[in-house]
Protein backbone atom coordinates (compact mmCIF):
# COMPACT_ATOMS: atom_id res chain seq x y z
CA UNK A 1 0.00 0.00 0.00
CA UNK A 2 1.09 3.43 -1.12
CA UNK A 3 2.64 5.44 2.06
CA UNK A 4 1.88 9.39 2.10
CA UNK A 5 4.73 10.78 4.55
CA UNK A 6 5.70 14.36 5.55
CA UNK A 7 7.45 17.04 3.44
CA UNK A 8 10.09 18.83 5.61
CA UNK A 9 13.30 20.72 5.22
CA UNK A 10 13.01 20.01 0.91
CA UNK A 11 12.57 16.25 1.82
CA UNK A 12 9.83 13.90 2.53
CA UNK A 13 9.96 12.70 5.73
CA UNK A 14 9.09 9.27 7.50
CA UNK A 15 7.73 9.64 11.24
CA UNK A 16 8.66 7.11 13.49
CA UNK A 17 4.28 7.13 14.72
CA UNK A 18 2.53 4.71 13.81
CA UNK A 19 -0.82 6.98 13.59
CA UNK A 20 -2.30 6.33 10.07
CA UNK A 21 -4.66 7.41 8.21
CA UNK A 22 -6.68 5.79 5.03
CA UNK A 23 -7.06 7.38 2.02
CA UNK A 24 -9.74 6.13 -0.43
CA UNK A 25 -10.47 6.65 -4.14
CA UNK A 26 -13.93 7.90 -3.96
CA UNK A 27 -15.36 6.55 -7.42
CA UNK A 28 -14.24 3.08 -6.45
CA UNK A 29 -14.73 3.09 -3.19
CA UNK A 30 -11.29 1.47 -2.72
CA UNK A 31 -7.96 2.24 -0.27
CA UNK A 32 -5.06 3.74 -2.33
CA UNK A 33 -3.09 4.59 0.71
CA UNK A 34 -1.91 5.23 4.36
CA UNK A 35 -1.35 8.84 5.70
CA UNK A 36 0.86 9.14 8.20
CA UNK A 37 -0.89 11.02 11.22
CA UNK A 38 1.84 13.44 12.80
CA UNK A 39 2.82 13.71 16.19
CA UNK A 40 4.49 16.40 18.31
CA UNK A 41 7.92 15.61 17.18
CA UNK A 42 6.68 15.77 13.62
CA UNK A 43 5.41 19.02 14.37
CA UNK A 44 8.67 20.20 16.37
CA UNK A 45 10.85 19.31 13.45
CA UNK A 46 8.84 20.71 11.10
CA UNK A 47 8.84 24.02 12.83
CA UNK A 48 12.44 23.72 13.68
CA UNK A 49 13.09 23.48 9.87
CA UNK A 50 10.72 26.66 9.51
CA UNK A 51 12.68 28.86 12.24
CA UNK A 52 16.29 27.77 10.79
CA UNK A 53 15.02 28.71 7.18
CA UNK A 54 13.46 32.30 8.03
CA UNK A 55 16.27 34.25 8.60
CA UNK A 56 17.77 34.05 5.31
CA UNK A 57 14.38 33.88 3.71
CA UNK A 58 12.84 36.64 5.18
CA UNK A 59 16.21 38.67 3.90
CA UNK A 60 15.67 37.58 0.49
CA UNK A 61 15.51 40.78 -1.57
CA UNK A 62 11.84 40.68 -2.87
CA UNK A 63 12.42 40.38 -6.49
CA UNK A 64 14.21 37.11 -5.99
CA UNK A 65 11.15 35.51 -4.05
CA UNK A 66 9.12 36.67 -6.78
CA UNK A 67 11.26 34.92 -9.33
CA UNK A 68 10.61 32.15 -7.41
CA UNK A 69 7.02 32.70 -8.09
CA UNK A 70 7.31 33.46 -11.54
CA UNK A 71 8.89 30.10 -11.97
CA UNK A 72 6.44 28.03 -10.03
CA UNK A 73 4.05 28.89 -11.90
CA UNK A 74 5.80 28.07 -15.07
CA UNK A 75 6.04 24.24 -13.32
CA UNK A 76 2.39 24.64 -12.29
CA UNK A 77 1.36 24.94 -16.14
CA UNK A 78 3.89 22.16 -16.93
CA UNK A 79 2.38 19.70 -14.82
CA UNK A 80 -1.67 20.79 -14.39
CA UNK A 81 -2.79 17.56 -16.33
CA UNK A 82 -1.10 15.10 -13.84
CA UNK A 83 -1.71 17.91 -10.61
CA UNK A 84 -5.49 17.59 -11.87
CA UNK A 85 -5.46 14.00 -11.84
CA UNK A 86 -3.98 13.59 -8.41
CA UNK A 87 -7.00 15.66 -6.99
CA UNK A 88 -9.49 13.84 -9.16
CA UNK A 89 -8.28 10.53 -7.78
CA UNK A 90 -8.43 11.22 -4.01
CA UNK A 91 -11.22 13.88 -4.17
CA UNK A 92 -13.50 12.34 -7.08
CA UNK A 93 -14.44 15.37 -9.06
CA UNK A 94 -14.49 15.85 -12.57
CA UNK A 95 -10.96 16.35 -14.37
CA UNK A 96 -12.27 19.82 -15.67
CA UNK A 97 -13.25 21.12 -12.46
CA UNK A 98 -9.87 19.77 -11.05
CA UNK A 99 -8.05 21.80 -13.36
CA UNK A 100 -10.07 24.86 -12.86
CA UNK A 101 -8.99 24.51 -9.61
CA UNK A 102 -5.30 24.41 -9.75
CA UNK A 103 -5.77 27.29 -11.69
CA UNK A 104 -7.48 29.50 -9.44
CA UNK A 105 -4.66 28.63 -6.89
CA UNK A 106 -1.86 29.14 -9.98
CA UNK A 107 -3.68 32.59 -10.31
CA UNK A 108 -2.48 33.79 -6.38
CA UNK A 109 0.75 32.52 -7.74
CA UNK A 110 0.51 35.39 -10.65
CA UNK A 111 -0.46 37.99 -8.05
CA UNK A 112 2.24 37.15 -5.69
CA UNK A 113 4.47 36.99 -8.70
CA UNK A 114 3.65 41.22 -8.78
CA UNK A 115 5.45 41.15 -4.54
CA UNK A 116 7.62 43.69 -5.05
CA UNK A 117 4.82 46.41 -6.05
CA UNK A 118 2.75 44.85 -3.75
CA UNK A 119 5.34 44.79 -0.58
CA UNK A 120 5.88 48.33 -1.52
CA UNK A 121 5.71 50.96 1.55
CA UNK A 122 4.61 54.71 2.24
CA UNK A 123 7.20 57.46 2.49
CA UNK A 124 6.06 61.20 3.85
CA UNK A 125 8.84 63.80 3.73
CA UNK A 126 9.02 66.75 6.27
CA UNK A 127 6.21 64.58 8.41
CA UNK A 128 8.49 67.79 10.86
CA UNK A 129 10.74 70.03 10.65
CA UNK A 130 13.80 67.75 8.50
CA UNK A 131 11.82 64.32 9.97
CA UNK A 132 10.86 62.28 7.59
CA UNK A 133 8.04 58.90 8.08
CA UNK A 134 7.85 55.54 6.58
CA UNK A 135 5.51 52.24 6.98
CA UNK A 136 6.67 48.76 5.57
CA UNK A 137 5.03 45.60 5.64
CA UNK A 138 7.61 42.64 7.32
CA UNK A 139 6.66 39.20 7.49
CA UNK A 140 5.64 37.45 10.84
CA UNK A 141 8.03 34.04 10.85
CA UNK A 142 6.01 30.55 11.08
CA UNK A 143 3.04 30.75 10.02
CA UNK A 144 0.14 27.30 9.91
CA UNK A 145 -2.67 26.63 7.34
CA UNK A 146 -5.34 24.03 7.95
CA UNK A 147 -7.45 23.20 4.93
CA UNK A 148 -10.12 21.72 4.06
CA UNK A 149 -10.88 18.13 1.91
CA UNK A 150 -12.98 19.91 -1.00
CA UNK A 151 -9.85 21.89 -2.67
CA UNK A 152 -6.64 20.39 -2.04
CA UNK A 153 -5.10 22.38 -3.91
CA UNK A 154 -6.25 25.89 -4.59
CA UNK A 155 -7.44 26.48 -0.68
CA UNK A 156 -4.02 25.63 -0.06
CA UNK A 157 -2.50 27.89 -2.59
CA UNK A 158 -4.90 30.93 -1.18
CA UNK A 159 -2.50 31.01 1.63
CA UNK A 160 1.21 29.57 1.23
CA UNK A 161 1.26 31.69 -2.31
CA UNK A 162 0.57 34.77 -0.24
CA UNK A 163 2.69 34.04 3.21
CA UNK A 164 5.96 32.49 1.32
CA UNK A 165 5.98 35.70 -1.59
CA UNK A 166 6.17 38.13 1.64
CA UNK A 167 8.81 36.84 3.21
CA UNK A 168 7.12 33.99 5.85
CA UNK A 169 8.14 30.30 6.50
CA UNK A 170 5.34 27.78 5.82
CA UNK A 171 4.07 24.79 7.24
CA UNK A 172 0.59 23.13 5.46
CA UNK A 173 -1.73 20.70 7.51
CA UNK A 174 -3.61 19.18 4.78
CA UNK A 175 -6.91 17.53 4.88
CA UNK A 176 -6.13 14.03 5.59
CA UNK A 177 -9.04 12.49 3.41
CA UNK A 178 -6.81 13.72 -0.30
CA UNK A 179 -3.63 14.98 1.34
CA UNK A 180 -0.89 13.64 -2.03
CA UNK A 181 -1.53 16.65 -3.37
CA UNK A 182 0.82 19.00 -1.19
CA UNK A 183 3.61 16.94 -1.08
CA UNK A 184 3.55 17.31 -5.24
CA UNK A 185 3.45 21.13 -4.83
CA UNK A 186 6.56 21.19 -2.29
CA UNK A 187 8.57 19.41 -4.70
CA UNK A 188 7.55 21.69 -7.48
CA UNK A 189 8.12 24.54 -5.14
CA UNK A 190 11.87 23.37 -4.12
CA UNK A 191 12.23 23.22 -8.36
CA UNK A 192 11.60 26.28 -8.61
CA UNK A 193 13.69 27.35 -6.32
CA UNK A 194 12.39 27.61 -3.08
CA UNK A 195 15.16 27.35 -0.05
CA UNK A 196 14.44 24.24 1.74
CA UNK A 197 12.62 24.86 5.22
CA UNK A 198 10.54 27.56 3.55
CA UNK A 199 7.64 25.43 3.27
CA UNK A 200 6.93 22.37 5.21
CA UNK A 201 3.85 19.90 5.13
CA UNK A 202 2.83 18.04 8.04
CA UNK A 203 0.10 15.50 7.79
CA UNK A 204 -2.26 14.49 10.55
CA UNK A 205 -5.63 15.12 12.36
CA UNK A 206 -6.15 16.79 15.49
CA UNK A 207 -2.95 15.85 17.30
CA UNK A 208 -0.97 17.53 14.31
CA UNK A 209 -3.28 20.49 14.16
CA UNK A 210 -3.56 21.37 18.26
CA UNK A 211 0.15 20.87 18.32
CA UNK A 212 0.63 23.34 15.65
CA UNK A 213 -1.76 26.48 16.69
CA UNK A 214 -0.37 26.22 20.06
CA UNK A 215 3.19 26.49 19.86
CA UNK A 216 5.18 29.12 20.92
CA UNK A 217 7.12 29.60 17.61
CA UNK A 218 4.26 29.96 15.52
CA UNK A 219 3.11 33.68 14.40
CA UNK A 220 -0.13 33.26 12.25
CA UNK A 221 -2.64 30.35 11.64
CA UNK A 222 -5.01 30.60 8.72
CA UNK A 223 -7.94 28.34 8.68
CA UNK A 224 -10.51 27.29 6.18
CA UNK A 225 -12.59 24.20 6.76
CA UNK A 226 -16.27 23.60 8.79
CA UNK A 227 -17.66 26.11 11.02
CA UNK A 228 -17.84 24.35 14.35
CA UNK A 229 -13.49 23.36 13.36
CA UNK A 230 -13.17 27.20 12.67
CA UNK A 231 -14.77 28.30 15.51
CA UNK A 232 -12.30 26.08 17.79
CA UNK A 233 -9.19 27.14 15.82
CA UNK A 234 -9.96 31.20 16.17
CA UNK A 235 -10.58 30.78 19.88
CA UNK A 236 -7.74 28.20 20.95
CA UNK A 237 -4.70 30.06 18.91
CA UNK A 238 -5.75 33.49 19.50
CA UNK A 239 -6.13 32.14 23.28
CA UNK A 240 -1.96 31.37 22.18
CA UNK A 241 -1.94 34.97 20.84
CA UNK A 242 -1.62 34.05 17.75
CA UNK A 243 -3.14 36.09 14.40
CA UNK A 244 -5.93 34.13 13.49
CA UNK A 245 -8.33 33.92 10.11
CA UNK A 246 -10.94 30.75 10.45
CA UNK A 247 -12.89 30.42 7.48
CA UNK A 248 -15.95 28.25 7.67
CA UNK A 249 -19.13 26.78 6.40
CA UNK A 250 -21.87 28.44 4.43
CA UNK A 251 -25.24 28.64 3.02
CA UNK A 252 -25.17 30.19 -0.23
CA UNK A 253 -28.86 31.95 -1.75
CA UNK A 254 -29.85 32.24 -4.85
CA UNK A 255 -32.20 34.95 -5.32
CA UNK A 256 -34.53 34.88 -7.98
CA UNK A 257 -36.99 38.11 -8.88
CA UNK A 258 -39.63 37.46 -11.49
CA UNK A 259 -37.91 38.98 -14.46
CA UNK A 260 -35.10 37.05 -14.24
CA UNK A 261 -33.87 35.32 -17.51
CA UNK A 262 -35.05 31.74 -16.14
CA UNK A 263 -32.93 29.32 -18.59
CA UNK A 264 -29.42 31.37 -17.42
CA UNK A 265 -31.42 30.70 -13.77
CA UNK A 266 -31.29 27.48 -14.63
CA UNK A 267 -27.79 26.78 -16.22
CA UNK A 268 -26.49 28.72 -13.33
CA UNK A 269 -27.94 26.53 -10.52
CA UNK A 270 -27.01 23.50 -12.38
CA UNK A 271 -23.65 24.31 -11.84
CA UNK A 272 -23.25 26.17 -8.61
CA UNK A 273 -25.29 23.96 -6.90
CA UNK A 274 -24.26 20.17 -8.37
CA UNK A 275 -20.90 21.23 -9.48
CA UNK A 276 -18.35 19.59 -7.32
CA UNK A 277 -21.15 17.45 -6.02
CA UNK A 278 -22.13 20.48 -3.98
CA UNK A 279 -18.84 20.10 -2.19
CA UNK A 280 -17.77 23.63 -2.42
CA UNK A 281 -18.05 26.56 0.25
CA UNK A 282 -19.60 28.92 -2.52
CA UNK A 283 -21.96 26.03 -4.29
CA UNK A 284 -25.79 27.51 -4.16
CA UNK A 285 -27.89 25.47 -1.85
CA UNK A 286 -30.93 27.79 -1.98
CA UNK A 287 -33.02 29.06 -4.92
CA UNK A 288 -35.11 31.66 -3.28
CA UNK A 289 -38.28 32.10 -5.71
CA UNK A 290 -39.47 35.56 -5.54
CA UNK A 291 -43.13 36.42 -6.45
CA UNK A 292 -45.07 33.27 -8.18
CA UNK A 293 -41.89 31.77 -10.23
CA UNK A 294 -41.73 28.54 -8.48
CA UNK A 295 -43.47 26.06 -10.90
CA UNK A 296 -42.03 27.43 -13.70
CA UNK A 297 -38.46 27.64 -11.99
CA UNK A 298 -39.27 23.46 -11.15
CA UNK A 299 -40.23 22.93 -14.44
CA UNK A 300 -37.19 24.03 -15.60
CA UNK A 301 -34.67 22.57 -13.09
CA UNK A 302 -36.39 18.95 -12.95
CA UNK A 303 -35.09 17.70 -16.46
CA UNK A 304 -31.88 19.03 -15.99
CA UNK A 305 -31.52 17.50 -12.53
CA UNK A 306 -32.85 14.55 -13.63
CA UNK A 307 -30.69 14.20 -16.51
CA UNK A 308 -26.88 14.78 -15.02
CA UNK A 309 -24.47 12.51 -15.64
CA UNK A 310 -23.18 10.79 -13.09
CA UNK A 311 -19.82 8.71 -12.73
CA UNK A 312 -16.06 8.72 -12.17
CA UNK A 313 -14.33 12.21 -12.24
CA UNK A 314 -11.78 11.02 -14.98
CA UNK A 315 -14.65 10.30 -17.44
CA UNK A 316 -14.53 13.43 -20.10
CA UNK A 317 -18.37 12.86 -20.29
CA UNK A 318 -19.25 13.20 -16.71
CA UNK A 319 -20.78 15.85 -15.14
CA UNK A 320 -20.58 15.84 -11.54
CA UNK A 321 -18.31 12.88 -9.66
CA UNK A 322 -18.99 10.93 -5.77
CA UNK A 323 -18.92 12.22 -2.36
CA UNK A 324 -15.60 12.10 -0.62
CA UNK A 325 -16.05 9.13 1.48
CA UNK A 326 -18.49 6.63 2.80
CA UNK A 327 -19.61 8.32 5.91
CA UNK A 328 -20.21 11.96 3.79
CA UNK A 329 -22.73 9.98 1.67
CA UNK A 330 -24.55 8.55 4.49
CA UNK A 331 -24.93 12.09 5.85
CA UNK A 332 -26.23 13.51 2.87
CA UNK A 333 -28.40 10.63 2.29
CA UNK A 334 -29.55 11.03 6.06
CA UNK A 335 -30.46 15.21 4.93
CA UNK A 336 -32.30 13.98 2.45
CA UNK A 337 -34.47 11.61 4.74
CA UNK A 338 -35.17 14.46 7.01
CA UNK A 339 -36.42 17.03 4.49
CA UNK A 340 -38.98 14.58 3.18
CA UNK A 341 -39.37 13.65 6.89
CA UNK A 342 -40.07 17.73 7.59
CA UNK A 343 -42.60 18.01 4.44
CA UNK A 344 -40.69 19.35 1.79
CA UNK A 345 -41.68 18.05 -1.75
CA UNK A 346 -38.66 15.39 -3.22
CA UNK A 347 -39.29 16.54 -7.18
CA UNK A 348 -35.80 14.31 -7.86
CA UNK A 349 -34.81 11.48 -5.94
CA UNK A 350 -31.16 10.86 -6.30
CA UNK A 351 -30.37 8.77 -3.25
CA UNK A 352 -30.50 5.12 -5.08
CA UNK A 353 -28.34 5.92 -7.92
CA UNK A 354 -26.25 2.72 -9.30
CA UNK A 355 -23.39 3.00 -11.63
CA UNK A 356 -22.62 -0.17 -13.08
CA UNK A 357 -18.93 -1.08 -12.18
CA UNK A 358 -18.91 1.56 -9.33
CA UNK A 359 -21.29 -0.21 -6.72
CA UNK A 360 -18.92 0.74 -4.03
CA UNK A 361 -18.27 4.44 -5.11
CA UNK A 362 -19.96 7.28 -2.97
CA UNK A 363 -22.36 8.27 -5.73
CA UNK A 364 -25.76 10.14 -4.83
CA UNK A 365 -27.35 12.05 -7.95
CA UNK A 366 -28.85 14.93 -7.47
CA UNK A 367 -31.61 15.68 -5.41
CA UNK A 368 -33.94 18.78 -5.71
CA UNK A 369 -36.60 19.67 -3.01
CA UNK A 370 -39.34 21.95 -3.84
CA UNK A 371 -41.43 24.12 -0.96
CA UNK A 372 -38.28 24.48 1.63
CA UNK A 373 -38.76 26.38 4.65
CA UNK A 374 -36.85 28.16 7.16
CA UNK A 375 -37.64 26.00 9.91
CA UNK A 376 -36.51 22.79 7.93
CA UNK A 377 -32.84 21.17 8.88
CA UNK A 378 -32.30 20.84 4.97
CA UNK A 379 -32.39 25.06 4.86
CA UNK A 380 -30.67 25.69 8.17
CA UNK A 381 -27.69 23.52 7.41
CA UNK A 382 -25.05 23.24 5.13
CA UNK A 383 -25.54 19.83 3.35
CA UNK A 384 -22.09 19.91 1.39
CA UNK A 385 -23.66 17.42 -0.97
CA UNK A 386 -25.83 18.14 -4.29
CA UNK A 387 -29.18 18.78 -3.05
CA UNK A 388 -30.63 21.81 -4.16
CA UNK A 389 -33.36 23.61 -2.07
CA UNK A 390 -36.67 25.65 -3.71
CA UNK A 391 -37.60 28.13 -0.99
CA UNK A 392 -40.74 30.40 -2.32
CA UNK A 393 -41.61 34.03 -1.08
CA UNK A 394 -43.65 36.66 -2.21
CA UNK A 395 -41.23 39.46 -2.23
CA UNK A 396 -37.91 40.73 -2.70
CA UNK A 397 -38.42 42.78 1.01
CA UNK A 398 -39.24 38.35 2.51
CA UNK A 399 -36.23 37.19 0.38
CA UNK A 400 -33.63 39.95 1.79
CA UNK A 401 -34.86 39.15 5.06
CA UNK A 402 -34.29 34.86 4.55
CA UNK A 403 -30.48 35.88 3.52
CA UNK A 404 -29.73 37.89 6.30
CA UNK A 405 -31.86 36.18 9.42
CA UNK A 406 -29.48 33.18 7.95
CA UNK A 407 -26.02 32.06 10.23
CA UNK A 408 -23.77 32.22 7.49
CA UNK A 409 -22.75 34.80 5.15
CA UNK A 410 -20.36 33.43 2.86
CA UNK A 411 -22.03 34.03 -0.63
CA UNK A 412 -25.25 34.78 -2.44
CA UNK A 413 -26.40 35.85 -5.52
CA UNK A 414 -29.41 37.90 -7.23
CA UNK A 415 -30.86 37.09 -11.17
CA UNK A 416 -33.05 40.21 -12.08
CA UNK A 417 -33.32 42.99 -15.04
CA UNK A 418 -33.83 45.17 -12.70
CA UNK A 419 -30.88 47.32 -11.86
CA UNK A 420 -32.68 49.18 -9.11
CA UNK A 421 -33.02 45.71 -7.00
CA UNK A 422 -29.51 44.13 -7.69
CA UNK A 423 -28.02 47.86 -5.98
CA UNK A 424 -30.21 47.53 -3.40
CA UNK A 425 -29.86 43.65 -2.88
CA UNK A 426 -26.16 43.99 -2.98
CA UNK A 427 -26.15 46.89 -0.89
CA UNK A 428 -28.56 45.49 2.27
CA UNK A 429 -27.41 41.75 2.21
CA UNK A 430 -25.46 40.72 5.00
CA UNK A 431 -22.74 38.56 2.69
CA UNK A 432 -19.11 39.03 2.01
CA UNK A 433 -19.19 37.60 -1.28
CA UNK A 434 -22.36 39.08 -3.93
CA UNK A 435 -22.82 37.52 -7.41
CA UNK A 436 -25.49 40.06 -9.70
CA UNK A 437 -26.37 37.35 -12.36
CA UNK A 438 -22.79 35.55 -12.01
CA UNK A 439 -23.25 31.82 -10.14
CA UNK A 440 -20.72 31.49 -7.92
CA UNK A 441 -18.94 34.89 -7.01
CA UNK A 442 -15.83 34.08 -5.70
CA UNK A 443 -13.64 37.00 -5.92
CA UNK A 444 -10.36 36.60 -7.79
CA UNK A 445 -7.00 36.87 -6.74
CA UNK A 446 -6.11 40.34 -6.41
CA UNK A 447 -9.41 40.61 -4.70
CA UNK A 448 -10.07 39.23 -1.39
CA UNK A 449 -11.59 36.13 -0.51
CA UNK A 450 -13.97 35.72 2.85
CA UNK A 451 -17.72 35.39 4.18
CA UNK A 452 -19.20 37.33 7.18
CA UNK A 453 -21.05 36.04 10.40
CA UNK A 454 -20.30 32.41 11.04
CA UNK A 455 -18.60 31.93 7.86
CA UNK A 456 -15.03 33.70 9.23
CA UNK A 457 -13.61 34.18 12.16
CA UNK A 458 -10.98 37.16 12.52
CA UNK A 459 -10.81 40.11 10.69
CA UNK A 460 -9.21 39.28 7.00
CA UNK A 461 -10.17 37.62 4.09
CA UNK A 462 -7.58 35.58 2.37
CA UNK A 463 -5.44 36.36 -1.02
CA UNK A 464 -5.80 39.95 -2.56
CA UNK A 465 -4.52 42.85 -0.38
CA UNK A 466 -6.21 41.43 3.03
CA UNK A 467 -4.32 38.20 2.48
CA UNK A 468 -0.98 40.88 2.28
CA UNK A 469 -2.38 42.60 5.84
CA UNK A 470 -2.61 39.00 7.69
CA UNK A 471 0.74 37.66 6.78
CA UNK A 472 2.68 41.03 7.61
CA UNK A 473 3.12 43.39 10.00
CA UNK A 474 3.33 46.75 9.74
CA UNK A 475 6.11 48.86 11.00
CA UNK A 476 6.34 52.88 10.62
CA UNK A 477 9.61 54.61 11.14
CA UNK A 478 10.07 58.38 11.90
CA UNK A 479 13.32 59.34 11.49
CA UNK A 480 15.31 62.63 12.10
CA UNK A 481 19.13 63.10 11.40
CA UNK A 482 21.29 65.50 13.60
CA UNK A 483 21.97 68.85 12.21
CA UNK A 484 23.72 70.40 15.00
CA UNK A 485 20.73 71.80 16.51
CA UNK A 486 20.10 71.08 20.24
CA UNK A 487 16.79 71.97 21.64
CA UNK A 488 17.25 70.07 24.94
CA UNK A 489 14.63 67.32 25.99
CA UNK A 490 11.34 67.84 25.74
CA UNK A 491 8.83 66.39 28.21
CA UNK A 492 5.49 67.04 26.24
CA UNK A 493 3.89 64.92 23.08
CA UNK A 494 5.57 66.25 19.74
CA UNK A 495 3.06 68.13 17.70
CA UNK A 496 3.14 70.41 15.27
CA UNK A 497 3.05 74.06 15.77
P1 LIG B 1 -13.25 20.01 8.51
O1 LIG B 1 -13.56 21.16 9.37
O2 LIG B 1 -13.75 18.66 8.92
O3 LIG B 1 -11.65 19.84 8.35
C1 LIG B 1 -10.84 20.93 7.97
C2 LIG B 1 -9.44 20.72 8.55
O4 LIG B 1 -9.52 20.73 9.98
C3 LIG B 1 -8.80 19.39 8.16
O5 LIG B 1 -7.44 19.63 7.87
C4 LIG B 1 -8.97 18.54 9.40
O6 LIG B 1 -7.93 17.60 9.57
C5 LIG B 1 -8.96 19.55 10.53
N1 LIG B 1 -9.81 19.15 11.66
C6 LIG B 1 -10.98 18.47 11.60
N2 LIG B 1 -11.50 18.33 12.84
C7 LIG B 1 -10.63 18.94 13.71
C8 LIG B 1 -10.63 19.13 15.11
N3 LIG B 1 -11.61 18.67 15.88
N4 LIG B 1 -9.59 19.81 15.66
C9 LIG B 1 -8.60 20.28 14.90
N5 LIG B 1 -8.56 20.11 13.55
C10 LIG B 1 -9.56 19.47 12.95
O7 LIG B 1 -13.76 20.38 7.04
P2 LIG B 1 -13.83 19.46 5.75
O8 LIG B 1 -14.92 18.45 5.91
O9 LIG B 1 -12.48 18.98 5.37
O10 LIG B 1 -14.25 20.55 4.64
C11 LIG B 1 -15.57 20.92 4.38
C12 LIG B 1 -15.95 22.20 5.10
O11 LIG B 1 -15.05 23.24 4.74
C13 LIG B 1 -17.32 22.71 4.71
O12 LIG B 1 -17.99 23.16 5.86
C14 LIG B 1 -17.03 23.87 3.77
O13 LIG B 1 -18.04 24.86 3.70
C15 LIG B 1 -15.80 24.41 4.37
N6 LIG B 1 -15.06 25.22 3.42
C16 LIG B 1 -15.10 26.58 3.59
C17 LIG B 1 -14.45 27.38 2.68
C18 LIG B 1 -14.48 28.88 2.86
O14 LIG B 1 -13.73 29.53 2.17
N7 LIG B 1 -15.30 29.44 3.72
C19 LIG B 1 -13.75 26.84 1.60
C20 LIG B 1 -13.72 25.45 1.47
C21 LIG B 1 -14.38 24.65 2.39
Amino acid sequence: MKKINHFIGGVEYISKSDRFGDVFNPAVGEKIADVSLANGDDVQTAISSAKSAFNSWSKTPVLTRSRVMFKFKELLLRDMDKLAAQVTEEHGKILSDAAGSVTRGMEVVEFMSGAPHLLKGEFSENVGTNIDSWSMRQPLGICVGITPFNFPAMVPMWMFVVAIACGNCFILKPSEKDPSLLITLGKLLKEAGLPDGVFNVINGDKEAVDNLITHPDVAAVSFVGSTPVAEYIYHTASKYNKRVQALGGAKNHMIIMPDADLDQVADGLMGAGYGSAGERCMALSVAVAVGGIGDALIEKLKPRVQSLKVGPGNDPEVEMGPLISKAHLSKVKGYVDSGVKAGASLVVDGRDIALQGYENGYFIGGCLFDNVTKDMQIYKEEIFGPVLSVVRTDTFDSALKLVNDHEFGNGVTIYTRDGDTARAFSNQCQIGMVGINVPIPVPMAFHSFGGWKRSLFGDHAMHGMEGIRFFTRLKTVTSRWPDGIRSGAEFIMPTMK
